[in-house]
């Protein structure tokens, strides 16, 4: 079958997403495709341009990375990577998407020539929903879904990471493991309810205290950890106490009824030879055993290991 070049010039132009010629010295050689504006901003300008001469700087060199990957390497390649209509000079921005565009890239080495010289096939996909539902879906699965904080498993990997970095640099780490302390009470007295409102006060309590390094989880019924980054066993202890003295003081004040909210809490800091969460895990939960049995509302230090 032949094809004429009005009828493949009709063919580039209907493309559903937008693809590009670039050439190894950084040129656009074709820019079509890609003509919904709900998805696209119209890139037709670009067909003679350098991609320095539109391009932030940092990005137009990663774009040349990337073609010169794709050429040395002779195969497709694919690629992810945030563009908005701001970043590309001489688009209309008033048609088009706003913000930040997530695009998957698909990048094929050309077999021959393009105006003399190596070059690829660039192909752009809208992947945005896509993007913005992966970030979704990977907050949810380390969240707790009742406080907002987050959950045993994030919890467990930003130990398992901190543990790691200890090894390697040293850096001091601390964990603190709480448990509500006859949190039966509040729930039989208040209903199971009013017990959930307890545990997002008190998640909030401890979020407003720390710091963003630091990570909050709920790992339980009504037990929380708290993974502090850069800090040793003595300011550990001192954090473990203002969070219990700020719960102590603070939630009971929003109950009708009286009846005393306190944590009892263990702490334990990574020590040398620190083989796996399992061995910090154990020294705080028997510190918060300790703090139990010793009459709760307390704040108990593990020993070193
Ligand atoms: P202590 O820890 O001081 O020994 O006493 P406690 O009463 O807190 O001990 P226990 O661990 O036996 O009870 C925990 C209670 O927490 C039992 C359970 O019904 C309640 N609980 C667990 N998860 C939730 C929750 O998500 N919401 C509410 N409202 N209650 C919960
Ligand atoms: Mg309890
Ligand atoms: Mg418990």
């Amino acid at each position: 079958m032949g094809l004429d070049a009005a009828t493949a010039r009709e063919l580039l132009s209907a493309l559903p997403d937008p693809l590009f010629v670039i050439t190894e010295s950084g040129r656009y050689g074709l820019a079509v495709g890609g003509n919904d504006d709900g998805h696209y901003h119209d890139g037709s300008h670009l067909a003679g341009c350098y991609l320095h001469d539109v391009l932030p700087r940092t990005k137009a060199d990663w774009f040349m990375d990337q073609v010169r990957g794709t050429l040395d390497s002779g195969r497709m390649r694919t690629v992810e990577y945030a563009l908005a209509g701001d970043d590309v000079a001489g688009l209309d921005k008033d048609r088009g998407p706003a913000g930040d565009i997530w695009f998957e890239g698909r990048i094929q080495p050309m077999s021959t020539l393009f105006e003399g010289e190596r070059a690829v096939v660039w192909v752009a996909r809208n992947i945005t929903a896509r993007s913005e539902l992966e970030a979704e879906l990977r907050r949810m699965s380390e969240t707790d879904a009742l406080t907002g904080v987050f959950n045993r498993r994030k919890l467990m990997e930003a130990l398992r990471h901190r543990i790691a970095e200890f090894r390697r640099y040293g850096q001091p780490t601390t964990l603190i493991l709480f448990d509500v302390d006859h949190f039966k009470r509040v729930n039989d007295t208040f209903g199971h309810g009013i017990g959930d409102r307890v545990l997002c006060d008190i998640a909030a309590i401890c979020s407003r205290q720390l710091r963003d390094s630091d990570v909050l989880a709920r790992i339980g019924g009504e037990e929380f950890a708290v993974l502090l980054s850069n800090t040793d066993l003595a300011t550990g202890e001192k954090v473990a106490e203002r969070l219990r003295t700020s719960i102590a003081e603070e939630v009971q004040y929003k109950l009708e009824q009286r009846v005393d909210v306190t944590i009892s809490a263990g702490v334990a800091a990574l020590c040398e030879g620190e083989e796996s969460v399992d061995s910090v895990l154990k020294r705080g939960d028997n510190a918060l055993y300790a703090a139990k049995h010793g009459g709760r509302n307390r704040v108990i230090v593990a020993a070193a290991a």
